[in-house]
């Protein structure tokens, strides 16, 4: 199903998506985002990150549940860095005797 022809408001550019504008960078031209609201979107941000808090834990556990819907409660290690003389070629390891 495709909308009816439209010319977008912004750039003009003819189209039949849904709604007046033909992108999201059209729908969002001489949107005026306040300092206030810029502001509040990066301390929520920055809480997010701030291990601990129970933001940091919402969004781990919101991850794991994207990740593994079944399992996985605990949060998995970052990988190691791979020990002196592996080799790595594609996915394959061994090691240099
Ligand atoms: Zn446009």
């Amino acid at each position: 199903m495709s909308y009816r022809s439209k010319n977008c408001p912004v750039c003009s550019t003819e189209h039949k998506k849904r709604g007046p504008y033909c992108s999201k960078s059209c729908s969002n031209a001489g949107r005026v985002v306040k300092q206030s609201t810029k502001e509040k979107h990066s301390s929520n941000q920055l809480r997010r990150m701030e291990k601990g808090s129970e933001h940091y834990d919402k969004s781990i556990e919101s991850l794991q549940k994207i990740n593994d819907p079944e399992a996985r409660q605990e949060p998995v290690a970052p990988l190691a860095a791979p020990p002196l003389g592996v080799f790595r070629a594609g996915k394959d390891l061994w090691y240099e005797d």
